[in-house]
C-alpha cells in the first residue's frame, strides 16, 4: 500500500473507529490498521458500553447496533468469605430511550459493526495489519510502517488508538512504560445460559440488563473487584486485579477467577452455565496522575493508549475512548484547514479534552487509584467486620437484643478501630461522589 492519507489510525477499537467515523464523515481520507483478524477479535471489555458520544455520532444507534441489553439494574455487593451485603438499584426511567446510555455488548460483534459504519462513511479499514512503528520526517510523524507488503503508509497525521498495551506510544517517547501499580489485569469469561434463565435469575424483563460489581473478598481479600454483566443469552463474568498485587503476592489470575466464581453469592448466579470464551486484557487505571503527554508533531494519543479510564465506581473507558477519538478527529480537521500538523496546533486536542467530561472527571478522581492502594483494609478487614456485624445483628437467639448488639458492637470495634474507619471513609468518599 503506497497511498497517502490525510490521517492514519492505529487500532480499530472504540477510540480509533470513533475518530475514523468522524474524519471520514467530514470528507477526509482515513485508513485504520488493525492487527486482529476482524475489528474486535483482539478486544475485550467487561461489557457495559457507555454511549453518550456514540449516540451523537450515530443517533439511535441501538436500533441497528448489536447491543445485548440496556442496563436498568445495578448491584454493588460487599463480600466476606461466605456472606454478602448488597445495594440493589433498579431504575424504570433507564428502560426508555436513550436507556441511560448504558448497554451490555460483546466487543467482537460491536466493534465489527462500528468499523463497518466507518467504512460506509468512507474510511479504509485494514485488518491483520500490525503497525510496527511510526515513520518520521524531520522529527515529525509522517505515517506508519505496517507489517505487510509495501508496508510504508504516509499521512499528514497519525492517531494512535492502540489500546492499553501502548508499545507504539512508548516508542514515540510520549509515554513511559506504565508502572505495574497503574495497570489492572482483567480476566473475563463468557458463560452461556438460556435467555429465560438469565431474566429469571437477575429479575429482568425482555431487553433489560443488570450490571453487578463485587468488592471485598471477591478476590480473596486482595485489591480488585469482580463483575457479572448480563447479555442476551450469556453472562460476562470477570475480575480485575492490579498487576503489582499479582506480582507481590504471587497470585495467578485464573485462580482468583475460580475463587470468585466459587463464592456462594456468585456461584448461584452462574449455576448450569457453560464457559464459551476466556480472555485477559490490561486496563490502564492509573488515572489523571499518570497521563502522558498527548501530542507531538504529527501524532495524537487517544483512548486507553493515553490512559483514559475513569477509576470511579462505574469504571468508564468506552465513552472516554470514543470522546477522545472524536476530539482528536476535530483537531485533525482544524489542522487540515490550517495546513499545519505541528504540536502547537494538535494541542487543540488537549484543550478540547480539558473542556470535556474526559479530563474533568479524570481530574476529579485523580486520587482514587492511590487511595485504593493505600487502604488495603477495605478489601479484607472492613468487609469481614461489616458482615460479621450484620450477621450478628440479624441473628435470632434467646439472648436479649440489647446484650447481643452490645457484644457485636464491641467485637466490631475490636476489629476495626473507629478512628481508622472514619479516616478511610473520608478518603473513600471520592470513589462514590
Ligand atoms: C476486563 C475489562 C473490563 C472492562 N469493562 C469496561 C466496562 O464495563 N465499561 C467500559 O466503558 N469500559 C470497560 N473497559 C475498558 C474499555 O474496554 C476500554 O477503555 C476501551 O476498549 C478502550 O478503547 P480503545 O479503542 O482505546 O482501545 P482497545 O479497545 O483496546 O482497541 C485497541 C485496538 O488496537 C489494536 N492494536 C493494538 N496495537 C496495534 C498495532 N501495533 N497495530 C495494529 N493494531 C493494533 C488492538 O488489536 C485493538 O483492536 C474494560 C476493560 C477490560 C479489560
Amino acid at each position: 500500500m503506497s497511498e497517502r492519507f490525510d490521517c492514519v489510525i492505529v487500532g480499530a477499537g472504540p477510540s480509533g473507529i470513533a475518530a475514523a467515523y468522524k474524519l471520514a464523515s467530514s470528507g477526509l481520507s482515513v485508513a485504520v490498521f488493525e492487527r486482529g483478524e476482524t475489528p474486535g477479535s483482539k478486544n475485550m471489555s467487561g461489557g457495559v458500553l457507555y454511549s453518550t458520544v456514540l449516540n451523537k455520532l450515530i443517533p439511535e444507534f441501538w436500533k441497528e447496533a448489536p447491543v445485548e441489553r440496556h442496563v436498568t439494574r445495578r448491584r454493588y455487593s460487599l463480600l466476606s468469605k461466605d456472606s454478602a451485603a448488597s445495594f440493589d438499584l433498579e431504575f424504570e426511567p433507564f428502560n426508555t430511550p436513550p436507556y441511560n446510555n448504558s448497554f451490555t455488548v460483546l466487543r467482537a460483534r460491536f466493534d465489527r459493526w462500528f468499523a463497518k459504519k466507518a467504512e460506509e462513511a468512507g474510511a479504509v479499514v485494514v485488518t491483520e495489519a500490525v503497525v510496527d512503528d511510526f515513520i518520521y520526517e524531520d522529527g515529525k510523524v509522517n505515517g506508519v510502517s505496517v507489517r505487510m507488503e509495501g508496508g510504508a503508509v504516509y499521512s499528514d497525521v497519525v492517531i494512535c488508538a492502540e489500546g492499553a498495551n501502548s508499545l507504539l506510544a512508548e516508542k514515540s517517547g510520549l509515554k513511559k512504560r506504565p508502572d505495574p501499580g497503574s495497570m489492572v489485569l482483567g480476566v473475563k469469561e463468557i458463560i452461556s445460559l438460556p435467555k429465560e434463565v438469565i431474566e429469571g435469575r437477575f429479575s429482568l424483563e425482555d431487553g433489560q440488563g443488570a450490571a453487578l460489581e463485587f468488592f471485598g473478598e471477591a478476590l480473596g481479600g486482595v485489591a480488585g473487584s469482580g463483575f457479572i454483566y448480563t447479555n442476551k443469552d450469556t453472562l460476562s463474568v470477570g475480575i480485575g486485579c492490579p498487576v503489582s498485587v499479582l506480582k507481590e503476592k504471587g497470585l495467578k489470575p485464573n485462580e482468583l477467577m475460580d475463587g470468585f466464581k466459587k463464592h456462594p453469592s456468585v456461584r448461584r448466579l452462574l449455576r448450569g452455565g457453560n464457559i464459551e470464551e476466556y480472555s485477559a486484557h490490561m486496563i490502564p487505571e492509573g488515572g489523571y496522575n499518570t497521563l502522558p503527554e498527548l501530542t507531538k508533531d504529527g501524532l495524537i494519543l487517544v483512548g486507553d493508549s493515553a490512559g483514559f479510564v475513569n477509576p470511579s465506581i462505574c469504571k468508564e473507558g468506552s465513552n472516554l475512548a470514543m470522546a477522545s477519538g472524536v476530539y482528536a478527529a476535530e483537531t485533525v480537521i482544524e489542522a487540515k484547514n490550517r495546513g499545519d500538523f505541528s504540536k502547537s496546533v494538535l494541542d487543540g486536542y488537549t484543550e478540547r479534552l480539558k473542556e470535556s467530561f474526559v479530563l474533568k472527571d479524570l481530574k476529579k478522581y485523580r486520587d482514587v487509584p492511590g487511595i485504593l492502594h493505600s487502604a488495603p483494609g477495605i478489601f479484607k478487614e472492613y468487609p469481614d467486620a461489616i458482615l460479621e456485624f450484620l450477621q450478628g445483628y440479624f441473628k435470632i437467639s434467646e439472648e436479649s437484643k440489647d446484650s447481643a448488639r452490645r457484644e457485636i458492637k464491641k467485637l466490631f470495634r475490636s476489629k476495626v478501630p473507629v478512628w481508622r474507619l472514619m479516616v478511610d471513609l473520608l478518603r473513600l468518599r471520592r470513589f462514590f461522589t
